[in-house]
C-alpha cells in the first residue's frame, strides 16, 4: 500500500517560509525534489518495483522502494540516478533555451537543479551516490562490509559538506541550509551505523520473503568455502542482491557438496553465529541417517 508521510517540521518549514516572503523559492525547490523523487519511482516501476511510501522532510523527499536492495547493483544504479539525471537533464535544457529571461524564478529553477543534481551523487549515505556505491560494494563484500565502507565515506562527505557551510554561512549570513542538511546526513549515518546488525537481520528475513515469490536462481552466484569457513564469515559475506550457493569439498572423499545460502543462514540463526561449516554439514548427516 502506497503512503504519503509529512514530516511534522516540514509544516514548520513552510511557516518560516512565508514569515520570511519566501515562499516562492520554497514552492520551487519543493517542485524540483518532488520531480527528482517521481523519476526514481518511474524509472522503478520499469523493473516491476513499487513505491511503498513517500517520505516529504524538512530537507527534501524520500521515495522507499519495496525490493530495492534485492535487485542487481546495475537495476539499483539506474533507480538512484534516474533522479539526478532528470534534474542535471532540466538544469541543461533551461540553460540552453531559458537562461536568456528575466525572470528570477527560472534562474533559480536552472540553478537549483544543477545544485541538487550534483548534491545527490555525492558518495554519502543515504544519498543517491551513496546508495549506489553501497549497492555495488555490497554485491561483491555484502552488505556489512558496504555498509561499513559508505558509512566511512559518508564521514569525510559530511566532514566538507560542514566545511562548505561555515564558508556559506560567511557569504550569505544567516543562510545555514548546507550545514543542516549536513546535521541531518550525520544524523542519520550515526542512526545506521547503530542498527547495522539489526538492518542486516532484517535483510537476511526480508530477502526470504522475497526469494520464495521470486526464480531462485536469477541472481545465483557459487562461493568456494571450506569445512573450517565460519558462520561469522558466512554473515559477512551475505549480500542481499545476490543468492550464493556454497560449494564445499570435502577433504577425505574429495566430492564437491552444495549448499543454499538459506539453508545455511537458517541454521545459522536458528543456532548462533558459533562454530563451522562442519558443524552444520555434520547437523545435516545425522538428520539424514535418522
Ligand atoms: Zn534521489
Amino acid at each position: 500500500m502506497f503512503k504519503v508521510w509529512f514530516h511534522p517540521l516540514f509544516i514548520v518549514c513552510i511557516i518560516i517560509s512565508i514569515a520570511l516572503r519566501k515562499m516562492g523559492q520554497f514552492f520551487i525547490l519543493f517542485i524540483i525534489i518532488t520531480i527528482h523523487e517521481l523519476f526514481h519511482i518511474l524509472v522503478s516501476k520499469k523493473f516491476h518495483l513499487t513505491c511503498t511510501k513517500w517520505s516529504i522532510i524538512p530537507v527534501g523527499q524520500m521515495a522507499s522502494i519495496k525490493n530495492l536492495e534485492f535487485q542487481s547493483p546495475l537495476k539499483q544504479s539506474i533507480i538512484l540516478i534516474a533522479g539526478p539525471i532528470i534534474n542535471l537533464s532540466m538544469w541543461g535544457i533551461g540553460s540552453s533555451f531559458f537562461i536568456s529571461i528575466e525572470n528570477s524564478y527560472i534562474h533559480l529553477f536552472i540553478m537549483a537543479n544543477f545544485i541538487i543534481g550534483i548534491f545527490n551523487l555525492l558518495p554519502i549515505y543515504p544519498l543517491d551516490g551513496g546508495r549506489i556505491l553501497y549497492g555495488w560494494i555490497s554485491h561483491y563484500r555484502g552488505n556489512l562490509c558496504g555498509m561499513k565502507k559508505i558509512l566511512k565515506m559518508s564521514r569525510y562527505g559530511i566532514f566538507a559538506l560542514q566545511v562548505f557551510g561555515m564558508i556559506q554561512i560567511i557569504f550569505y549570513p544567516f543562510n545555514c541550509s548546507l550545514l543542516l542538511v549536513s546535521f541531518y546526513l550525520m544524523y542519520i549515518n550515526k542512526k545506521q551505523k547503530l542498527c547495522s546488525t539489526y538492518e542486516l537481520y532484517k535483510l537476511i528475513l526480508n530477502k526470504k520473503q522475497y526469494m520464495r515469490k521470486k526464480e531462485l536462481f536469477e541472481l545465483a552466484s557459487c562461493t568456494v568455502i571450506d569445512l573450517n569457513t565460519s558462520f561469522l564469515k558466512i554473515l559477512q559475506c551475505f549480500s542481499s542482491s545476490r543468492y550464493t550457493i556454497f560449494l564445499v569439498c570435502h577433504p577425505w572423499t574429495q566430492q564437491v557438496q552444495m549448499i543454499f545460502e538459506m539453508d545455511l543462514i537458517d541454521y545459522i540463526l536458528k543456532n548462533g553465529v558459533e562454530g563451522t561449516v562442519r558443524d552444520y554439514l555434520q547437523i545435516q548427516s545425522q538428520q539424514g541417517k535418522n
